[in-house]
């Protein structure tokens, strides 16, 4: 399920993420983080940049600090996990036309990328990954996510999504023991979104 609000923070300079990511850091430390959320908004003007009002710009950047915090306490975890998968969001795809020649695959269920786009970033991802050792899969959304867990045996998963369906499939994880490592969408609205590519290769290590 998506927000109920768009966001682009692909213009947003790139020490608002080591912010986050310093603010999750104190979060996992139990340190006291107070107002941070706004704090941060004020101080990148989240606002302007996004044109989101108040209460929707604190959800976003909490769901930021959470997931990070999260991966924060997962990492030791998932770097020993052996079998490894990568879900990324359909959405990120160059086309969500039928100028993407990704075809879907029932069985898996997922879609599989025809590498049509040198510059689409789920072909970069999917490609980098392999190369990484993970299984890349290409997701319509969340529900799809226990299917693949109960069909293979892996025991860490990288997920790209938006900060809901992040939420939704951390819980899956959860239920089923998986260890996971979250990159959010750093733009939404369920087609042409945008994950930043740099993130996602730490992540994957
Ligand atoms: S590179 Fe892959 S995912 Fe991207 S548009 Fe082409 S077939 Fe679709
Ligand atoms: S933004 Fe992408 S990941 Fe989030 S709900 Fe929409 S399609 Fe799914």
């Amino acid at each position: 399920m998506p927000y109920k609000f768009a966001f682009d923070l692909s213009r947003i300079p790139r020490f608002f993420f080591t912010e986050i990511a310093r603010v999750s850091y104190q979060k996992d430390m139990h340190k006291r983080v107070g107002n941070s959320a706004q704090r941060i908004i004020k101080k990148f003007k989240i606002q302007e940049a996004t044109g989101l009002n108040l209460s929707d710009a604190v959800l976003l950047i909490e769901d930021l600090i959470e997931m990070q915090s999260r991966n924060l306490v997962e990492r030791e975890r998932f770097v020993q996990a052996k079998k490894k998968a990568l879900f990324l969001p359909h959405c990120s795809r160059k086309y969500m036309d039928n100028r993407c020649k990704a075809t879907f695959d029932q069985n898996i269920p997922s879609y599989v990328c025809g590498h049509c786009s040198p510059d689409c970033l789920v072909n970069r991802a999917v490609t980098i990954a392999a190369k990484k050792g993970y299984d890349p899969y290409i997701l319509p959304g969340s529900s799809c996510v226990s299917k693949i867990l109960k069909a293979k045996n892996y025991e860490g998963v990288v997920g790209v999504a938006c900060g809901e369906e992040i939420r939704i499939s951390e819980e899956i994880l959860r239920d089923m023991n998986v260890t996971g490592q979250a990159v959010p969408l750093i733009k939404n609205g369920c087609a042409n979104t945008v994950f930043n590519i740099e993130s996602l290769i730490g992540v994957l290590q």
